[in-house]
């Protein structure tokens, strides 16, 4: 493996990451620090999330028991149609924009995170994003559905009741319209889908998958920007949720069980990440050249209170890294998938 500084090519964006591994070798003076363990109620009265508990705008939640599913009360995108949107000058352009924000919640359980639920809880939530996904893009303006979930206060998210977010928008946005176009071409050269030659490569190599089962392989990818940065992707050309048989719903619930599971594991913490879903458009279209797969993006560097921060050179050149991602998914596959807490 290359030991010296090099830069690595999404082929999904086209973007580069620089990678300088003998930085890792630098002395660490900081300490290793645990979090101190954060101990849930399993209701809490004051969550907005809760069963029966009402919400900012007012709303009561109804007494549930498995997913819950609601308008976000705060929506950056509302479905109503906008008065027609005028540019006056080739520099600043804008462009209306319509949508429908939804939260899911995962369970009633104030404190159960995703790596802590059953795996038949997780095909039900599961279930609920395929719902959600049909839902929404059968709305005659949406062309596009990004399910979400944002983990823990490093990610900005100030409720620990386990919850995902549905985004349904008008338009095709910057990651997916990146993560199409470069689909699209290499279809069109190649005539096989990118991430299942990818896929196949990846298999073939075996130094960044962590595991696979008989529909998914979860991997940390060759141009990972976070230090543990992971991919979960379909075996099957599939480009959409609701293509999921029975059993790759299955399949996609113990990847993400165990992968969430690992990274709780890794650090000894419930480990916050930023995680979606990226399907093809709903563009009336066929889209052979996308693969289903999601992105995790989790902060956490070296334990459970040191962050990567994506800074100076970060916001002004590339994304650059230390820990290789070969040596990411070393320590990744080496951990256990039974919880620590168990
Ligand atoms: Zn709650
Ligand atoms: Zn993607």
């Amino acid at each position: 493996m290359n030991r010296s500084s090099h830069r690595r090519m999404n082929p999904l964006t086209g973007e580069w990451v620089l990678v300088s591994p003998h930085r890792a070798n630098r002395p660490w003076l900081g300490q290793v620090e645990k979090a101190p363990p954060e101990d849930l109620l399993t209701y809490d009265p004051d969550c907005y999330l809760c069963p029966r508990n009402e919400r900012a705008g007012g709303a009561r939640n109804p007494d549930y028991s498995s997913t819950f599913v609601f308008d976000n009360d705060f929506s950056s995108l509302l479905p109503a149609v906008n008065p027609a949107h005028i540019d006056d000058h080739p520099l600043l352009v804008s462009a209306n924009e319509r949508g429908v924000c939804r939260v899911v919640c995962f369970t009633p359980r104030h404190d159960l995170t995703l790596p802590e639920l059953d795996q038949i809880t997780i095909e039900t939530i599961i279930g609920t994003w395929i719902d959600q996904t049909v839902e929404l893009s059968a709305m005659d303006f949406i062309q596009y559905v990004q399910i979400f979930e944002n983990k823990g206060a490093l990610m900005g998210c100030s409720n620990p009741h386990p919850h995902s977010q549905v985004w349904g928008t008008q338009y095709l946005a910057n990651e997916p319209a990146k993560e199409l176009e470069h689909q699209k071409v290499y279809m069109n050269q190649r005539g096989r889908a990118l991430l299942a030659d990818y896929l196949d490569e990846e298999q073939r190599r075996n130094e960044r998958i962590l595991f696979s089962n008989d529909h998914f392989t979860a991997l940390i990818p060759y141009w990972a920007t976070w230090p543990f940065e992971t991919m979960i992707i379909a075996h099957r050309n599939v480009a959409w949720l609701s293509e999921l048989t029975s059993s790759e719903i299955s399949g996609l619930a113990e990847t993400l069980q165990r992968l969430t599971t690992r990274y709780d594991n890794l650090f000894e913490t419930s480990f916050p990440y930023a995680m979606g879903i990226h399907q093809a458009p709903f563009d009336g279209r066929p889209h052979p050249e996308w693969i289903l797969h999601a992105h995790f993006y989790p902060p956490l560097l070296r334990s459970a209170t040191v962050r990567k921060f994506m800074a100076g050179y970060e916001m002004l050149v590339m994304p650059q890294r230390d820990i290789t991602p070969e040596s990411a998914a070393e320590r990744l596959r080496s951990l256990s998938d039974l919880h620590y807490k168990l």
